[in-house]
């Protein structure tokens, strides 16, 4: 199959989902979670009409931002986790950063952002389990949430999890729930809104979807098996 065939069979699974669930279709961004394409396939990808990129590694991304910086509608957002060393830069690339996981992290991307006149967005990246080494524990969630809303350059914007791996899809449902939960919870606890949930992978985006997903990171269904 094309990229372009598999992109159109994302597209139309992602409809369906939304169809389920109620949503419009225009709730739901398709991130094309890009680490290990060549700069090639990502532009055969902005060629379907996708425009979110979605990258782990700062220095990998950086390189391709700065191969495609003519194509100036693309969104860059960084989805790996990320080096307190390495905020600098990352706050210099990407629009969006979906791994803010500690204060540490929270006070260097405030200092680097406040230096480039910017405010940036962020997600906090929640750990359910051992799976990923990245993420805040459920129970530290809204200290460090409170935390970033005394920093002025830096915009919390929702939470993004990566919940552990089931072979049905339908066995991850229980933790995106839970992502939605803990997010409605912050908006109510802080009076804030909290606009995006950035779950949702290859594998389980459509139970995603239908949990609230805003921002699914699509990789191996949209490109293929990683080399
Ligand atoms: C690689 C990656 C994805 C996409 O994974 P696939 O299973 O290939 O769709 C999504 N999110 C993050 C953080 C990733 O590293």
């Amino acid at each position: 199959m094309s990229l372009k065939e598999r992109y159109l069979e994302i597209e139309e699974r992602i409809q369906k989902a939304c169809i389920r669930s109620g949503r419009k279709r225009e709730e739901v961004i398709l991130l094309a979670a890009s680490k290990t394409q060549p700069v090639e396939k990502i532009l055969e990808a902005y060629e379907c009409g996708i425009r979110y990129f979605g990258e782990n590694r700062v220095q990998e991304g950086m390189e391709k931002i700065d191969m495609l910086k003519d194509y100036k509608d693309i969104h860059w957002h960084l989805i790996g986790g990320l080096q307190t060393n390495k905020a600098k830069y990352a706050v210099k690339y990407f629009e969006m950063i979906h791994s803010v996981d500690r204060q540490e992290l929270v006070d260097e991307l405030e200092k680097r952002a406040s230096k480039l006149g910017k405010v940036q967005e962020g997600l906090i990246e929640v750990n359910f389990g051992e799976e990923s080494k990245f993420g805040v524990r459920e129970e530290n969630l809204k200290t460090l949430f409170e935390y970033t809303l005394t920093k002025k350059h830096l915009k919390i914007v929702g939470l993004m999890a990566i919940p552990p791996y089931f072979e049905n899809p339908e066995d991850v449902r229980p933790f995106f729930r839970k992502l939605r939960l803990l997010k409605e919870d912050l908006e109510k606890s802080f009076n804030v809104k909290l606009p995006h949930l950035s779950m949702g992978m290859s594998h389980d985006f459509e139970v995603a979807i239908e949990e609230g997903a805003t921002i699914v990171r699509i990789g191996t269904a949209l490109f293929g098996e990683r080399r």
